[in-house]
């Protein structure tokens, strides 16, 4: 049986699929149930009517996330709509719901319309603590999360774009002090201008990328001031627009760092010999990298410092090592928003926990690597139990100092709470 079959088939055992609703409270006696529904349950309705924010105190609200969709873009399937999404945004619930124990309502909407798709997830906006937009197409979900992080006042969050942003992110504060370059004077060459490439070029310059020095290339090649003027391929990469025109190889020659986040198999070993010293490649596509771990490790004489998608080498890029983490810390100080300072807060909390060894549960699990700061390991690995209370009090952290936390929480205790 193919893998794919065997997943049919987990999906189908009964029950099917993989999630369900549990009940929280006692629901054994009449008088239990009438506290839980009428007649009891106007007391709490009448308290979140005086005051909102009761919501918190009566309600699942506070734990639960909205795990949002149009099956646009959905991993690499395409647009195979709203329906045929579902078994991921459930999948997402899974992961939310194992790495950080926090609930998720999966919603798939059967809308073209950015606009009106963005009009019903703000209207969703009570019963949620927090929204995940999840596999979008681009450019349409740069809009709609505009759109709803001006609109709401709970965290608005699309992990195909922040997500691989502060991971990625992590990966290059490591790889630059591997290399012994200062990030400012990095030279960056983007192939892709999608959700991904976008939010992650944008990123970078939030971690002290110059965007002068960021070279953004698609399907037609280096994106030029000319085409930027013209909108093309849109507007959110214009910062990042080049004066020369040119293919991806002219842009990779002399650069310090390559991202990939477009297609498998463009970047030729050539390319990558091309490239200054000690030169960073992250060749992100899935399931093909843009380039082969070993075509890229063996190019040349120096270091090559490489992370892929992919988990059968050093350095997966995994959003499952940021969106769980990055939404408990949020939730748990009840932020309103997930700000460029949580994002900043997130990345060196992940590449920091890299640099301190591995305890001896991780190294079990991931028994063939040696997980020891150094090229091959510049990002701690999802399974290891220090990222949950590592990443979510240093998110809550910056959102207490940002100043969009409507919860202040003692934070060595609540770092002592997640360990535990
Ligand atoms: P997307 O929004 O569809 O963006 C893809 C981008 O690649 C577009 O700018 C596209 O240009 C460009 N492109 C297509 N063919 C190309 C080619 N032959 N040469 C250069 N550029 C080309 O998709 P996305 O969500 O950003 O994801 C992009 C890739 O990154 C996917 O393979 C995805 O699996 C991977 N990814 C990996 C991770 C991870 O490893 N953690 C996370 C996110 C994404 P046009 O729009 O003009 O076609
Ligand atoms: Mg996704």
């Amino acid at each position: 049986m193919g893998f794919e079959d065997e997943s049919r088939s987990y999906h189908a055992a009964d029950p099917p699929g993989k999630i369900e609703i549990a009940t929280t409270k006692p629901t054994n006696t009449q008088r239990d149930l009438s506290l839980a529904y009428s007649p009891g349950v106007a007391g709490p309705c009448r308290g979140i009517n005086e005051n909102p924010d009761d919501a918190y105190r009566y309600t699942a609200k506070g734990n639960l996330v909205g795990v949002i969709s149009d099956g646009s873009a959905v991993l690499g399937l395409g647009d195979i709509g709203a329906q045929a999404s579902k078994p991921v945004m459930e999948g997402k619930g899974v992961l939310f719901k194992r790495f950080a124990d926090i609930d998720v309502f999966d919603v798939e909407l059967d809308l073209d319309d950015p606009d009106a798709f963005a009009a019903a997830v703000s209207a969703m906006e009570p019963t949620f603590g927090g929204i995940n937009i999840e596999d979008i197409a681009a450019p349409e979900c740069f809009r709609i999360e505009e759109t709803l992080r001006e609109e709401m006042s709970i965290p608005v969050f699309h992990d195909d774009q922040h997500g691989t942003a502060i991971i990625t992110g992590a990966a290059l504060l490591n790889a630059a002090e591997i290399a012994g370059k200062d990030v400012a004077d990095l030279e960056v060459v983007f192939s892709g201008a999608g959700a991904a490439a976008t939010a992650t070029a944008r990123f970078f310059a939030s971690l002290g990328v110059d965007p002068d020095n960021v070279t953004m290339s698609d399907i037609d090649g280096i994106i030029t001031e000319e085409r930027a003027a013209e909108g093309d391929p849109h507007p959110y990469v214009a910062e990042f627009a080049s004066e020369e025109g040119g293919e991806l190889a002219d842009a990779m020659e002399g650069a310090d760092v390559f991202v990939g986040l477009s297609v498998g198999g463009i970047v030729s070993p050539e390319m990558v010999r091309s490239m200054a010293s000690d030169p960073v490649i992250f060749a992100m596509a899935n399931p093909d990298p843009e380039i082969d771990y070993e075509a890229a490790k063996t190019a040349r004489e120096d270091t090559v410092i490489m992370a892929t998608g992919r988990s059968d080498y050093p350095n997966q890029v995994n959003n499952v090592l940021c969106f769980p983490f990055i939404f408990r810390g949020a939730l748990d100080v009840r932020a309103t928003e997930i700000n460029e300072e949580m994002k900043v807060a997130c990345a060196e909390a992940l590449a920091d926990l890299a640099k301190q060894d591995a305890p001896d549960a991780v190294r079990k699990a991931y028994s063939d690597e040696t997980l020891r700061f150094g090229p091959e390991y510049i990002l701690p690995k999802p399974l290891d139990s220090r990222v949950l209370f590592s990443v979510a009090s240093a998110v809550a952290q910056a959102a207490i100092s940002s100043g969009v936390a409507r919860e202040e929480i003692a934070l060595d205790e609540y770092r002592e709470r997640l360990e535990a």
